[in-house]
């Protein structure tokens, strides 16, 4: 059942409810207003008869003499008639000429007025039996009963008239609600659809580029477009992204493949062995490899499948580490590699990680300063943040290829960088060591004159830096076992 209708029933069912309840409590209210009403004209009538009536005392004997008839209080719907204790009629008014017997017998005995329906002539009447009693000297004498009666006709007629309205009305009413329910859910109910539509023209034309009509509402359905709106462009986003990514590769794995074949070709073409072009072979697939690894270790940090440990780190470690570890390349680049101010500071993450994430800053620095130039390499405590610069003087970085440079594959001259041996994916696994650590890394770069990579980590309160045990530091503390924090010094 759609929403729709079961919107549409259950708003109907509970106005009709409303209006159902409203109906019957009119309907008791008016009945007892009449009966009220009908009841006191009786009382009325009979008051106004027993004044009429005279009273005769002969010794021991009471007399009650009403007037010859009652005609003067009978109309057309109202009856009376005088009866003594024996249940003889002792005066009726004219109406009840053809009628036999008292209006209701089963009331002769009561010591106090009372009311009761009987029927006569299949006509609905209501009798209003009153005691006659005489006072003498301080005995009671019941004498008889005075009954006066009504026609309920006009009564029930009425009560059939308010009915038949109420009925009348609860039933317009009813699908009035019906129809207004459907007028409303529908035009409400309208842009669900109308959203679905275009959701499902998206998936089945794979257009990712097309947004729902936002008509600038700002309701429940106005949030829900823009809420599908904004995941549509995220989806649209990774999926140009993904895109992007897989022609990379395949471009990135393409070029060495291709220098790997053509060589081969080549020394089967001389027929011996070229040990220059088994140089060049055993460099494309160095890269490959390297290529592959990334790329291996993007795809599983994208899964969330990467183990990062929580260990304490000895930065000023890792730097000479990998200060130690760069020495080769500085030398064959002919650049220089010197450390500035290294304030002895501990974060707490992968000491793996966080050391490749120096290396490739480090490296890219050497990679990209040419002969002569000079990296530095320091460390300083920023508040409760430890910040690592890597700062080259280098050919710097064009401030349009900044925003960019920290995507996968992004290189700033693509042939230059190639013929490096980079593969543009090194800062954007940097950027992710850096986040998945709660880190940033950004990049301040002149051109002609120079970067800074600038690395800020969350460090270890220097409290407790000063002391030598584990840290209870996070959730992982547990992990950090005392002297594990130097596993990275080689
Ligand atoms: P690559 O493997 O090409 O070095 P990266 O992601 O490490 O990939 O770097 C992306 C691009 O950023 C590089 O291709 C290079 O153009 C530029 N770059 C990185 N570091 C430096 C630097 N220190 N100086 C100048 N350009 C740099």
């Amino acid at each position: 059942m759609s929403i729709r209708v079961r919107f549409t029933i259950f708003y109907t069912l509970i106005l009709t409810g409303f209006f159902l309840c409203f109906g019957v409590f009119s309907y008791i209210i008016a009945r007892a207003t009449l009966l009220t009403g009908l009841d006191a004209t009786l009382e009325n009538t009979a008051e106004q008869v027993i004044a009429s009536a005279e009273v005769f005392n002969q010794g021991d004997i009471t007399l009650l003499r009403f007037p010859e008839d009652m005609d003067v209080f009978q109309t057309a719907t109202l009856f009376m008639m005088a009866i003594n204790e024996q249940g003889e009629v002792l005066a009726h008014s004219s109406n009840l000429e053809d009628f036999d017997g008292v209006l209701d017998a089963s009331t002769l005995t009561t010591a106090e007025p009372t009311f009761s329906d009987v029927s006569h002539f299949n006509q609905p009447i209501r009798v209003y039996t009153y005691p006659l009693v005489l006072q003498n000297s301080d005995t009671q004498i019941r004498i008889g009963y005075l009954q006066v009666a009504q026609l309920l006709d006009s009564y029930y007629e009425a009560l059939y008239q308010l009915g038949l309205v109420l009925g009348l009305t609860g039933g317009i009413v009813f699908f009035f609600f019906l129809f207004l329910g459907m007028i409303t859910t529908r035009s409400l109910l309208r842009p669900l659809g109308e959203i679905t539509a275009v959701a499902l023209q998206i998936s089945r034309a794979d257009d990712l580029g097309r947004r729902l009509p936002d008509d600038g509402r700002r309701d429940e359905i106005g949030h829900l477009t823009l809420a599908l709106n904004q995941t549509f462009e995220r989806l649209e986003k990774l999926f140009r992204n993904q895109q992007r990514f897989l022609a990379d590769v395949s471009h990135e794995l393409r070029t060495p493949l291709t220098t790997v074949r053509g060589n081969i070709d080549l020394m089967r073409r001389m027929g011996e062995y070229d040990p220059e072009l088994l140089d060049i072979i055993q460099d494309e697939l160095q890269r490959m490899t390297r290529l592959v690894g990334d790329l291996l270790l993007l795809a599983r940090a994208d899964g969330g499948s990467l183990p990062i440990s929580r260990l304490a780190i000895d930065l000023e470690t890792t730097i000479l580490d990998v200060y130690r570890q760069v020495q080769p390349l500085q030398t064959e680049k002919n650049v220089q590699v010197r450390l500035g101010q290294l304030t002895p500071m501990r974060i707490i993450g992968d000491p793996d990680r966080i050391k490749q994430l120096l290396l490739i800053l480090v490296d890219n620095a050497i990679k990209y300063t040419p002969a002569g130039g000079e990296v530095l390499v320091s460390l300083a405590r920023v508040g409760n943040t430890a910040v690592v610069s890597v700062t080259d003087n280098g050919p710097g970085i064009d401030v349009q290829h900044i925003p960019f440079i920290f995507d996968r594959f992004y290189r700033v001259d693509k042939s230059r960088t190639r013929a490096q041996g980079g593969s543009g994916l090194g800062l954007s696994i940097a950027k992710w060591i850096a986040d998945v650590h709660g880190g940033s890394i950004r990049v301040e770069s002149k051109l002609r004159e120079g970067s800074t990579f600038i690395v800020t980590l969350l460090a270890v309160p220097q409290a407790m830096t000063s002391e030598a045990s584990p840290y209870d530091y996070d959730d992982d503390a547990e992990d950090l076992v005392e002297g594990e924090n130097t596993a990275v010094v080689g």
